[in-house]
C-alpha cells in the first residue's frame, strides 16, 4: 500500500509539472488530485485493517502452537497425539499393514521430585523427551501423553521390530547424563508394547500397552514388555521389588 502511495505521489509531481510548467497548490483541483487523496485515504485503513490481520495471523499462530505442543518437552501433546494415532491406525487397518504402539512411563518418578524438587523433575521429563524423540526414526510418532508417561506409535513395524526399538529408547534413557549439586540423577523407564489387531483403535491399543508396561513394572522396571511376555502367563516379580533396575528382567 506504502509503495502503491510512494509511485503515486511521484507520478503526480511529474503529472502536476508537465500540466503547469512548475508545481501548482497543493491542494488545486484536478484529477491527479483527486486520485492522491482518495489514495491516501484509503491506505490508513488497509494498512491498519494489514495490521491487524498480520497480528491475529501470529497469535493464531501461537494458539495453534500451544494447542497442539506440550509446552514442557515440546513433543506432541495428549489431544495431538491422539490425532495423528487414530489417523497412522486407520491407515494401517486401510493398508493391512503392522503397527506397534508402545506406552513409556518413567519409573519411580516420584522420587526424582521428592528428592531433588519438582524443577529438577521437569528438567528430567524434557531430557527423557527428547532422548526418546532423538532414538526414533522420522515417521514414528511420539507424544506426551501426561505426567511422566509417553506414547510412541511406530507404524509398519511388527512386534519383534517395535521390540527393538523398545529396547533402544530404554536405553537411550538409561544413558541419560542428568546430575545435580554433584550427583548423578538416574532416569529409568519401563515400557509396556501392543500391535495392531484387527478392528483395535486407539483407546484399546493404549489400553493392552497399559496392561503391557504395569507387566514391566512388576517384572522389575527398566524393561520392555509386550504381547508374547503376556501370553506366557504372569512375568516374574522382583525379589526386591523397583530397587534394582535389572531386578527380574525378562530377556528381550
Ligand atoms: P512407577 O515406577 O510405579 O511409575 O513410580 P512413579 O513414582 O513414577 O509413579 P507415580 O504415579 O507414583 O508418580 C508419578 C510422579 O510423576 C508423581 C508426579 O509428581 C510426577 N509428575 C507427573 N507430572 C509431572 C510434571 O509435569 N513435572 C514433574 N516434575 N513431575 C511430574
Ligand atoms: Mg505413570
Ligand atoms: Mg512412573
Amino acid at each position: 500500500m506504502f509503495a502503491t502511495l510512494a509511485v503515486v505521489m511521484g507520478a503526480r509531481v511529474v503529472y502536476e509539472g508537465l500540466r503547469h510548467g512548475s508545481l501548482p497548490s497543493l491542494i488545486a483541483n484536478s484529477p491527479m488530485q483527486i486520485l492522491v487523496f482518495a489514495l491516501s485515504a484509503a491506505a490508513s485503513s488497509v494498512a491498519s485493517l494489514g495490521f491487524m490481520l498480520m497480528c491475529n495471523d501470529r497469535l493464531n499462530r501461537e494458539l495453534e502452537w500451544y494447542a497442539t505442543i506440550d509446552t514442557l518437552t515440546g513433543i506432541n501433546n495428549r489431544r495431538t497425539l491422539g490425532e495423528r494415532a487414530t489417523f497412522a491406525i486407520a491407515a494401517a487397518h486401510r493398508l493391512r499393514r503392522p503397527l506397534s504402539l508402545m506406552l513409556v512411563d518413567a519409573d519411580h518418578f516420584k522420587r526424582v521430585n521428592d528428592v531433588y524438587g519438582h524443577a529438577a523433575g521437569d528438567e528430567a521429563l524434557q531430557m527423557i523427551a527428547a532422548a526418546l524423540q532423538s532414538t526414533l526414526r522420522g515417521g514414528d510418532l511420539l507424544g506426551r501423553l501426561g505426567g511422566e508417561e509417553f506414547v510412541v506409535v511406530l507404524p509398519d513395524t511388527d512386534e519383534t521390530a517395535a521390540r527393538g526399538t523398545a529396547e533402544r529408547l530404554r536405553a537411550a534413557v538409561e544413558d541419560i547424563e542428568f546430575a545435580l549439586q554433584h550427583r548423578r540423577i538416574e532416569l529409568r523407564v519401563s515400557v509396556g508394547l501392543a500391535v495392531i489387531d484387527d478392528h483395535d483403535d486407539f483407546s484399546e491399543l493404549l489400553r493392552r500397552a497399559d496392561q503391557a508396561m504395569y507387566a514391566a513394572k512388576r517384572a522389575g522396571r527398566n524393561c520392555v514388555c509386550g504381547p508374547s511376555d503376556l501370553t506366557q502367563g504372569p512375568v516374574v516379580v522382583a525379589a526386591n521389588f523397583g530397587e534394582s533396575a535389572d531386578a527380574g528382567r525378562r530377556p528381550l
